[in-house]
């Protein structure tokens, strides 16, 4: 190959052509360094005839490729994906190709660090600080600041050692090899249900077949058990695994679960990482060392050497949807990817979205189901509590009867959880005297109060200030009050009813780490903790036996706003934290406050007929021509001048093509009307499902320009209507 097409990891230019110089050898997936101008630039060279140029370049006239990277090139399945994705979510190849791209640092090949290590040689001045250090490091071996650490001395003593011979450096490749998870290490006992599950599963990873799988069991079924019996194949069979979490907090449980099950833990991959294990990740995984990977969403389009084996967890999860950059769904994407790369795909969910049973329906996902909780476990009681019949005190929110069932589950040593879906103490800070309300500056929202940082905050573009004294608007002295309640706020209620009681408040906020993450779990296993307040952030994943309790403060929250899964999100959300009850041999407890207890969403979680509620919603979709039997995209068009915005909207409605089965709505003003100091406009185009509506809105915007300030994104499939 002496030219070469090249997808340069810049999303404002299409694929450009080089001249491979002599000595140079690339392939398709080759990631090479280019030249752009006066700067350089990496790419992945494409097959010319799936990535057209409409400026083809003479031979004579083209520039040489400058370097390839010491990385394997990108295979042929992950391509096809990239082109997949680019055309579905009308996104450019070169902004999906960079999430397969994701270290830079992995591509300047192996490296090499100093560590150090005792040599057993033992120095003549041995001072008790020496003679302690070198008792402590032992056999270990690390950077010198590592040891020290270890040792509990300064760097300086462990350099003294070296001078003296007691410790030497050793040259070490900086990417040390990954341990191999073991199939056999604690293999469970699987119950008949699990087994029938399990076995199917197996069968379909040995067999190398693309398979999508719906693995439905309800919570505490077992699921993960039973998903792992499918790694467990793919490792038998040297192929890779990837397991995608909706969230980065769950992948500490999951890594300890993980080592309970293979005797080491997996390789993570998240925002979390230092550069130095992004890259150590990314080698592993490229060339297939990485057996098993457990990652957020970003780690759907790494360069994985032989897929064997593909697991969502928690399926229904929306925050697989990414709401920025590639506005791609993880869930979706990652069927695609195994159907190039030619393996099963495990969708596990005790609340399966409607999306996904319909595939069921249609027969194009399989479909395993675990009816019932593992062992001694039963599925908790659901009770409502009408808060118009039975309300809280006077500037509380807690019923009576909740109040009591927590003080009963505390006397009895056991745990609780009250789930409230909003961070902070309260949603609206107001001045007493004259009404004034604190709203963000850069968007439409109003400002949050933290009591725990003393902030007000805007949780949608991070904008924070600190609680004033004094009303701005009319200089009244602590006239400011609170209005409704967040979780800080219900925390200060069950202090203020419980005293003796150790309360953790479990958020966004608090928990911002994996490793913050992991101290909760370990809190919560030790039984340091009696009551949990918390965002949806601990509705899922996580098995604490002693928890018997939950008590839902404000069912009705979700059901505001009123977007066209509300009443499925609400569904999903409150059967997942019940689930949270009762997962041990004591049984479980939930009630759930609403103002409408008669609602058929209630009523589906009282009763637990899953099923009446999703054919009542799946009819109402039907009728609605709403997904998934019809489709929806949606066009942001945002600026920082408010007028040019709506300018813009207002002439992309205009041009909107007159297509049979879809209707475009709009422009009008988004719910969110001002974001990050951007005045926004949305329009919904909405389509019969056969339509190419991609191809139409393809077509349709390309044809248009519009000043440069102004932002246009398209959102397929959005889950997002604000
Ligand atoms: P799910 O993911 O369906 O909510 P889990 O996989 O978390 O369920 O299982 C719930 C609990 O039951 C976990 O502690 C798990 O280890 C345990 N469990 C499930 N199946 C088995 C089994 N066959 N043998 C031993 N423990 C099991
Ligand atoms: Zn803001």
């Amino acid at each position: 190959m002496s030219r070469a097409r090249v997808l340069v990891l810049n999303a404002a230019l299409g694929p450009l052509d080089y001249r491979v110089p002599h000595g140079m050898t690339v392939e398709p997936g080759s990631i090479v360094v280019a030249p752009l101008g006066p700067r350089q630039l990496l790419g992945v060279v494409w097959e010319p005839e799936r990535m057209p140029s409409d400026a083809e370049v003479g031979d004579n006239r083209l520039r040489p490729l400058l370097g390839v990277a010491d990385a394997p090139p990108l295979g042929a399945a992950l391509r096809r994906l990239v082109e997949w994705t680019a055309a579905y979510y009308l996104a450019s190849p070169a902004s999906v190709v960079r999430m397969a791209v994701a270290s830079t640092s992995a591509l300047e090949g192996a490296r090499t660090a100093t560590e150090y290590r005792a040599t057993g040689v033992v120095p003549e001045r041995l001072t008790p600080q020496r003679a302690q250090a070198l008792e402590r490091i032992g056999e270990r071996q690390g950077l010198i600041r590592e040891l020290a650490a270890v040792a509990g001395v300064s760097d300086a003593v462990i350099r003294g050692l070296c001078k003296a011979g007691a410790i030497e450096p050793v040259e070490v490749d900086i990417d040390s090899p990954f341990p191999l998870p073991d199939p056999a290490h604690g293999a469970p006992d699987l119950s008949p249900d699990q087994q029938a599950a399990a076995g199917t599963l197996v069968e379909a990873v040995a067999a190398r077949r693309f398979e999508p799988t719906l693995l439905n069991g309800v919570t505490g079924s077992g699921k993960t058990e039973v998903y792992f019996e499918a790694v467990a194949q793919a490792i038998r069979n040297g192929r890779q695994t990837l397991v995608l979490l909706p969230e980065i907090a769950l992948t500490e449980p999951f890594l300890k679960r993980f080592h309970d099950r293979f005797g080491c833990e997996p390789v993570a991959w998240h925002s979390g990482l230092r550069s130095t294990q992004r890259r150590r990740a990314w080698r592993a995984i490229a060339t297939g060392e990485a057996l098993v990977t457990v990652g957020a969403r970003s780690a759907l389009f790494l360069p994985y050497a032989n897929l064997g084996l593909i697991v969502v967890d928690e399926a229904h999860e929306t925050s697989f949807k990414q709401e920025d950059g590639v506005h791609y769904h993880a869930r979706d994407v990652a069927v695609m990817r195994g159907k190039f790369e030619g393996c099963p795909v495990i969708l596990a969910s005790a609340t399966p979205a409607i999306e996904t049973r319909q595939q069921v329906e249609l027969g194009r996902y399989a479909e395993l189901k675990l009816p019932g909780r593992y062992g001694a476990a039963e599925m908790p009681a659901i009770e409502a509590i009408d808060l118009i019949h039975e309300p809280p005190e006077r500037g509380r929110w807690l019923s009576p009867r909740l109040v009591a069932a927590m003080e009963a589950t505390l006397a009895k040593g056991e745990q609780s959880l009250l789930f409230l879906n909003r961070r902070g103490y309260a949603p609206l800070t107001l001045c007493r005297t004259c009404g004034h309300r604190f709203q963000c500056p850069n968007c439409t929202a109003w400002m949050v109060e933290h009591r725990l940082t003393r902030r007000l905050a805007c949780h949608h573009c991070g904008h924070i200030e600190p609680v004033p004294r004094v009303c701005p608007e009319c200089q009244g002295e602590d006239t400011l009050v609170a209005c409704g309640p967040g979780v800080e706020r219900i925390a200060d209620e069950v202090a203020a009813l419980f005293p003796a009681a150790t309360t953790a408040v479990v958020t966004s906020d608090t928990i911002w780490s994996p490793a913050k993450a992991a101290e909760f779990v370990g809190r919560m296993e030790a039984g340091d903790i009696d009551i949990v307040v918390g965002t949806q952030l601990v509705t899922k994943g996580y098995h604490f036996p002693n928890l018997t309790l939950v008590g839902v403060v404000d069912a009705d929250l979700g059901l505001e706003g009123g977007d066209l899964r509300a009443a499925e999100r609400t569904f999903q959300q409150i059967r997942q934290v019940s689930g949270r009850a009762g997962r041990g041999s004591k049984p479980g407890h939930v009630f759930i406050q609403t103002h409408s207890p008669k609602a058929q969403v209630m009523q589906a979680l009282i009763t637990g007929d899953a099923d009446a509620f999703y054919e009542a919603e799946t009819e109402a979709r039907r009728d609605a021509g709403a997904p998934p039997f019809g489709r929806y995209a949606a066009i942001i068009v945002s600026s920082e001048d408010r007028a040019t915005a709506h300018e813009t909207a207002v002439a992309i409605g205009r041009a909107a093509p007159r297509v049979d089965g879809m209707a475009v709505y709009g422009p009008a003003p988004a719910p969110l009307a001002m974001l990050r100091g951007r005045h926004r406009y949305r329009l919904l185009v909405h389509a019969r499902r056969a339509l190419d509506v991609q191809d139409v809105i393809r077509d349709w915007l390309g044809a248009l320009q519009w000043p440069p300030k102004v932002r246009v994104t398209v959102d397929i499939d959005p889950y997002n209507f604000l």
